[in-house]
């Protein structure tokens, strides 16, 4: 190979690298913004957005996942179903396969809390590789949150309840990721479920 050959290659990747940074920023930046008034249900009220960061952060670090369409739904994972962004807004910008992901992470809300919670057990299993992957980390970063913090208000049974209702999610995400599927089972043997 010339050099002149490989001085190509590299420019190309440095540009492919630009790309993805972009794309990344660009994503952090608009979830950001969709959840700026938001704040997480800890006692210090920690702002929203730590949430979908820590949870591409799970999966580049800890799952190491480089799908940039996973790590871009992981950021907007929840702008949907809890701020005013709407999924035809996500497609516009982030295109089609980030949009299908998103839905499939977002719950139906106009079900009952309930009902949502029994559709996330049924769905689970069905759902895309992607959006398994997302919905691991999206459940590791809850169970981790409720060890570190009790949510304001929050009993120890209703603490209990939520990692029981999350095993019966991640049961049906098996065979997805190995990191994170270790790390939830651990959280959930550590308290006898
Ligand atoms: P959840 O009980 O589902 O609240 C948990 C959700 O809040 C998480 O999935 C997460 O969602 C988000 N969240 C925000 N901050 C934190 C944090 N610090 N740690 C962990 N999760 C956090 O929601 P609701 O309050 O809407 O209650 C719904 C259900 O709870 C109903 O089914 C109701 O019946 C039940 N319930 C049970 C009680 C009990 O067991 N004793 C008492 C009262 C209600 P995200 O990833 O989307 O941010
Ligand atoms: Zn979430």
């Amino acid at each position: 190979m010339s050099s002149n050959q490989s001085f190509q290659e590299e420019e190309e990747m440095n540009n492919m690298s630009v790309d993805v940074v972009t794309s990344i920023i660009k994503c952090v930046n608009f979830a950001a913004i969709k959840h700026k008034t938001q704040t997480r249900k800890d006692q210090e009220k920690t702002p929203y957005i730590n949430h979908p960061i820590g949870v591409a952060y799970i999966l580049t670090e800890e799952a190491k996942v480089r799908d940039l369409d996973v790590i871009l739904g992981a950021i907007l994972h929840d702008t949907v179903e809890d701020t005013d962004t709407t999924f035809d807004e996500i497609e516009s910008i982030f295109g089609p396969k980030v949009r299908r992901i998103v839905e499939e992470v977002t719950d139906d809300k106009t079900q009952s809390k309930e009902e949502r919670k029994r559709l996330q057990i049924v769905h689970a299993p069905t759902s895309s590789p992607q959006a398994k992957l997302v919905k691991l980390a999206d459940k590791l970063y809850n169970l981790r949150d409720l060890n570190r913090s009790t949510p304001v208000g929050w009993t120890n049974e209703r603490v209990h309840n939520y990692f029981v209702w999350s095993k019966q999610v991640v049961d049906g995400l098996k065979g997805t990721n190995k990191e994170m599927e270790n790390e939830l089972y651990s959280l959930f043997k550590e308290r006898n479920i």
